[in-house]
């Protein structure tokens, strides 16, 4: 296991803004941790909560599929995918990639902002 442990942060155009949000009000938990993220998204992470975030390609250029392998290799502690269900994605192979890795690797997968609180900051339903 990696030292510190590392999280993964993806977004989807429709859902950076949630992201964003869900990042500036868990700062202080996130910047214990290493960040990866897509680049679009990580670039925002970066700018807008002043995040230390490490870029991968961007999620259509194959940067879901790379954080894919991290998660595959036992590197990524849990995954944050805020996926647009109402938007086309062209890379839709990798974002199916994505979420098959984590369930087959029992990482946690959080698809949407609630059960992202909930992952970095449990409290009861
Ligand atoms: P992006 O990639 O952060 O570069 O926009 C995210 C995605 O669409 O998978």
């Amino acid at each position: 296991m990696d030292n510190p442990k590392t999280l993964a942060l993806i977004a989807h155009d429709g859902k950076k803004a949630d992201m964003v949000a869900f990042a500036i009000a868990h700062r202080d938990v996130l910047e214990r941790y290493e960040l990866v993220a897509t680049q679009t998204t990580g670039t925002l992470l970066r700018d807008k909560c002043g995040l230390k975030v490490k870029l991968m390609l961007s999620g259509p250029l194959g940067g879901d599929a790379q954080i894919a392998a991290q998660v595959a290799e036992g590197h990524i502690e849990a995954v944050f995918f805020f996926i647009d269900p109402l938007g086309k994605h062209p890379h839709d192979p990798d974002i199916q990639g994505l979420l098959r890795i984590c369930i087959a690797h029992n990482v946690p997968l959080a698809t949407n902002a609630a059960t992202a609180s909930y992952i970095i900051s449990p409290k009861a339903l």
